[in-house]
């Protein structure tokens, strides 16, 4: 399982697939941080996958 942690908040997903945490986070930002997906520029949400892409790799696997 690996772990990546909300850009917004403090709350830790896990998961073994990056297609499943990928799943977990965008319902969570859907219910809490709404506002971020419906604001966020083209640009803001490359950024967003290059982090999350970055971290996802970099996570190690418990
Ligand atoms: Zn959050």
């Amino acid at each position: 399982m690996k772990a990546i942690k909300c850009y917004e908040c403090d709350i830790v997903f896990k998961s073994e697939t990056r297609d499943d945490i990928l799943n977990q986070l965008y319902s969570h930002y859907m219910e809490k941080h709404h506002a971020i997906i419906t604001g966020a520029s083209e640009q803001v949400k490359k950024d967003w996958m290059q982090r999350f892409q970055n971290d996802w790799l970099q996570a190690v696997n418990q």
